[in-house]
């Protein structure tokens, strides 16, 4: 088990189908186990996203690919040589949970996909959620071919052709295929080496307006701590641009609803940046990559139980609107992805959609649909530049699905 000492510099997801070993493979990488919350262990799947971060390492005087690991210490006692620290962000495979899989995309740099050997290829969920790399734009993908401790060398070769079949004319085609067991951890070496040459750390411009979308939000305090004692409300997320530093004056937008006269409106909420956590320790100042907890001055109330999850921080003044309702184009999907797949009919007037805006997720009712145009109300505001991707799912039967993209006009 490693100590974390540096600050990621790049998120990326783990997406798949449930139970293909998302969850084991970032403990295989980072040592630290994502199922946290304790309904997600009762349920035995990853409710929330999960995080957790990673140091990939050299062993000196080894050769690739044989010297990449995750441990501080090599074969021989010696130390290794830090290459750099990247975050996992582990979203779940559960069916019902595709709109916190693709808030969580939002804020990926690239993603591994876990394909299980033992299963025929593809699953629901492992195409659903290619497709939705393939919407958002994440086109750095390592696809890592899992639980092959569980198979003959037959199937073996089976499954990665049938894996190399179905990418092919996706996003995910010439993807490296790393066949590895993340519980036996069995070629872990192969699939850091595959990390680090297809996930680079993008370039940032640090003297861009700091934006951070938030995806927890949390109340530290435990009961029955005094007032005194109460620490300000904790907001995570992950910085897109910019960088944050203590001290600063943060807005978050929307912010909270205010009833007044019978109306209600949202109102940005204001505080400051008392602390900031990033790769396990208090720093300074925070920076694109990897995620990020803010201690702020707001009242805990605020930030209990994601309360905050969906908003947008940043510089007072710089943050882009706050909007009710938007019109989006629209490029539909050809078919809904999944079991009982379908042609995907046209949007019409009337009808309930979920969208999903960067890390926020908003059901709307459609006002006007024509074409490839859709102009929708939102339950809840978001807080979003125009250009902005809209995730766009419809209600089929019992769940949302996936049916296309959108472009905020
Ligand atoms: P997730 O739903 O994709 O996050 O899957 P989990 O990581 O929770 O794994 C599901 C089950 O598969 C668990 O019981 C794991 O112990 C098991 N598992 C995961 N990876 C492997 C592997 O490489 N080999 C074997 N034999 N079992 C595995
Ligand atoms: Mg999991």
């Amino acid at each position: 088990m490693t100590q974390q000492t540096q600050q990621p510099e790049v998120n990326i997801g783990l997406v798949g189908h449930v139970d293909h070993g998302k969850t084991t493979l970032v403990q295989a990488l980072s040592g630290s186990w994502t199922d946290q919350h304790s309904e997600e262990m009762k349920r035995g799947i990853s409710i929330r996203l999960g995080y957790a971060d990673a140091t990939f390492r050299t062993i000196p005087g080894v050769d690739p690919p044989e010297c990449y690991t995750v441990e501080e210490t090599g074969p021989d006692g010696e130390g290794t040589e830090r290459l750099r620290t990247v975050s996992f962000v582990d979203a779940p495979g559960h069916e019902t949970l595709m709109a916190t899989m693709l808030s969580g995309a939002a804020i990926m740099d690239g993603a591994v996909l876990v394909v299980s050997a033992t299963e025929d290829v593809p699953q629901a969920q492992t195409e659903e959620h290619l497709m939705a790399l393939d919407i958002i734009g994440i086109d750095n993908i390592v696809i890592a071919q899992n639980k092959i401790d569980l198979v003959d060398r037959e199937r073996a070769v089976d499954s990665y052709e049938q894996i190399e079949e179905f990418v092919s004319g996706t996003v995910a085609e010439g993807a490296p295929i790393v066949p590895v067991s993340a519980q036996q951890e069995v070629n872990i070496d192969l699939l850091i080496d595959a990390v680090e040459r297809e996930i680079p750390t993008p370039e940032r411009d640090e003297t861009e307006d700091p934006q951070l979308f938030a995806a927890r939000s949390f109340d530290i305090n435990r009961p029955g701590t005094t007032w005194e004692n109460l620490a300000g409300g904790v907001v995570g997320g992950s910085v897109v641009q910019g960088k944050l530093e203590t001290g600063e004056e943060l807005e978050l937008r929307p912010g909270r609803e205010v009833e007044e006269g019978g109306s209600s409106e949202w109102r940005p909420i204001t505080t400051e940046i008392r602390s900031l956590q990033a790769g396990g320790r208090s720093v300074e100042e925070v920076r694109p990559g990897g995620l990020c907890g803010i201690g702020t001055g707001l009242d805990p109330s605020l930030t209990k139980g994601d309360a905050l999850a969906g908003q947008v921080a940043g510089e007072p003044g710089t943050l882009p609107p706050t909007r009710e309702g938007f019109t989006m184009s629209v490029e539909l999907l050809d078919r809904i992805v999944g079991e009982d797949e379908g042609s995907v009919e046209e949007i019409s007037t009337g009808e309930p959609l979920m969208l999903t805006v960067g890390t926020a997720t908003t059901v709307g009712s459609v006002t006007s649909a024509r074409g490839d145009e859709a102009e929708v109300k939102l339950k809840r505001p978001v807080c979003a530049e125009s250009g902005a991707q809209i995730a766009i799912n419809r209600r089929v039967g019992a769940r949302w699905r996936l049916i296309g993209i959108g472009t905020l006009q």
